[in-house]
């Protein structure tokens, strides 16, 4: 399976990269109902992200640039930007995966 990028951090005086492209999502529009939801579990909430691209994330994106999904995690010293993958992405890789 083709492995996911790496995550971006970035501290709160400074703005994260979009873990697929590298660009700044800085017209990136988070739901205030997402945010609350996040902020109930707690600053620091582990988000989960399986091998396979899902994820158990409260806030999850499409970056504005590239278009594709990451989930963003709340932490006390920032933020962070986790990469992960639709549902029919997963669907294909698995495809390929028995192909
Ligand atoms: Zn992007």
């Amino acid at each position: 399976m083709t492995q996911l990028p790496r995550n971006t951090t970035a501290d709160y005086g400074d703005f994260p990269f979009c873990p697929w492209c590298r660009e700044a999502p800085y017209e990136l529009t988070v739901s205030l109902e997402a945010l609350m939801v996040s902020l109930q579990r707690g600053l620091g909430h582990w988000v989960e992200v399986e091998p396979d691209g899902s994820t158990d994330a409260d806030i999850v994106c499409d970056c504005p640039h590239c278009s594709k999904p990451f989930a963003v995690a709340l932490k006390a010293e920032g933020v962070v930007l986790i990469p992960v993958r639709t549902e029919a992405d997963r669907r294909l890789l698995a495809g390929e995966g028995r192909a």
